[in-house]
């Protein structure tokens, strides 16, 4: 099996997964305590909660503070709800967690139009009213990169608040400049499932969604997992120290695999992206087909997210794809344990397969 769906999970670094196991162990080594009981392996448990706050707190900007939470969603939607916006800006290729999230909270939802190579204009236009505006670092279907620090500049010029899903960017790119509040995501940067925070600037006020013990600084109740946070701790490390290193690994890997698909159509920015992300369409192209008939290849048809719910991805409708060519779109998503010979392999395949189609 090959796997290139970096974008829906990326495998668990070994060195997350060691920080992980001492908060994992049985009666005898007292890992498993609460990190939020006085008691000597609480305060250890609670310690070790601190240091991973410290180790995803160095990914993003200084000035501001990490609430854990069990996923980005739910970041998210600590973000958009617990600010009670009245009326909302977002791009049209928000992940669903942010576009559902702020149709849900009751605000008039404004959105941020982007052109066909997937960008929104750095200089688009937040309509008076706004107070708070999101748009992500690095989308997760076609892999752009947004110019969120010129957006955050329009946001607070408008006097909005910035919000900005960093799911994709974190641990690859520099924190987004300028934002107020940054939800980030474990189990995309190779920690574990289940864990994600939300990065909150100095000063920004919160409702908590979940109500209880009061942990978190009251803005997230429920007993934390020392194992969730120490895994998630040990990746941002790990992520931070071997950024400029992953970089490099995957640009020679897009390249390579761009080239092998010629004749295809790239979706989004070549330039303007994250090149662990090959999003590609030829037309006429039977997806569901090249799945069955590569069933030891893990990728992905649009969004994985949405991939299943039958709908056309509204990232791919949103770059002005026609239907038809949205599904005939494809993702291949790579990053830091891929192999170039495991990569060459799967696209040579894939173009093989789409070829028997006669497409
Ligand atoms: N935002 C983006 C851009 C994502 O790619 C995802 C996951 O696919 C999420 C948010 C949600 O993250 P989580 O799985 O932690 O809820």
């Amino acid at each position: 099996m090959t796997y290139l769906d970096y974008q829906a999970t990326t495998p668990l670094a070994s060195e997350a997964r060691e920080a992980m196991l001492p908060w994992l162990a049985g009666p005898e080594a007292l890992g498993f305590a609460n990190p939020h009981s006085p008691h000597r392996p609480g305060r250890a448990a609670a310690a070790a909660v601190e240091l991973a706050r410290d180790q995803v707190a160095a990914l993003l900007p200084p000035g501001g503070r990490v609430v854990f939470t069990g996923s980005a969603t739910e970041a998210l939607n600590l973000a958009i709800l617990g600010r009670k916006p009245r009326k909302i800006s977002v791009s049209t290729i928000e992940h669903a967690a942010v576009i559902d999230t702020a149709r849900a909270s009751g605000a008039e939802v404004h959105t941020l139009e982007v052109g066909s190579s997937g960008l929104v204009a750095a200089n688009a236009a937040i309509p008076a009213g706004t107070d708070l505006v999101a748009v992500m670092q690095v989308n997760n279907e076609i892999g752009t990169i947004q110019p969120v620090a010129a957006l955050a500049e329009a946001a607070h010029a408008a006097g909005a608040l910035f919000l900005c899903d960093a799911v994709q960017g974190a641990g690859k790119l520099a924190a987004p400049e300028g934002a107020d509040l940054i939800a980030l995501s474990a189990h995309k940067l190779y920690g574990p499932k289940g864990i994600g925070a939300l990065w909150i600037r100095d000063g920004v006020e919160l409702a908590p969604l979940i109500h209880g013990g009061g942990q978190e600084g009251g803005l997230r109740s429920g007993t934390l997992s020392p194992a969730l946070c120490a895994g998630f701790g040990a990746a941002a490390k790990l992520a931070a120290a071997r950024m400029a290193a992953d970089n490099a690994h995957v640009v020679p890997l897009w390249d390579r695999a761009r080239a092998l698909f010629a004749g295809w159509t790239l979706n989004g920015s070549a330039e303007a992206r994250w090149h662990g992300n090959l999003n590609l369409r030829k037309d006429g192209l039977d997806v569901a087909r090249l799945m069955s008939d590569l069933r030891d290849l893990a990728f992905s048809a649009g969004s994985a997210c949405a991939s299943g719910s039958g709908r056309t991805s509204h990232v791919l409708r949103a770059i002005g794809l026609t239907d038809s060519a949205a599904k005939g779109s494809i993702r291949i998503g790579f990053g830091r344990y891929t192999i170039l010979g495991e990569l060459e392999d799967a696209c040579a395949r894939i173009v093989a397969a789409a070829a028997a189609q006669g497409v």
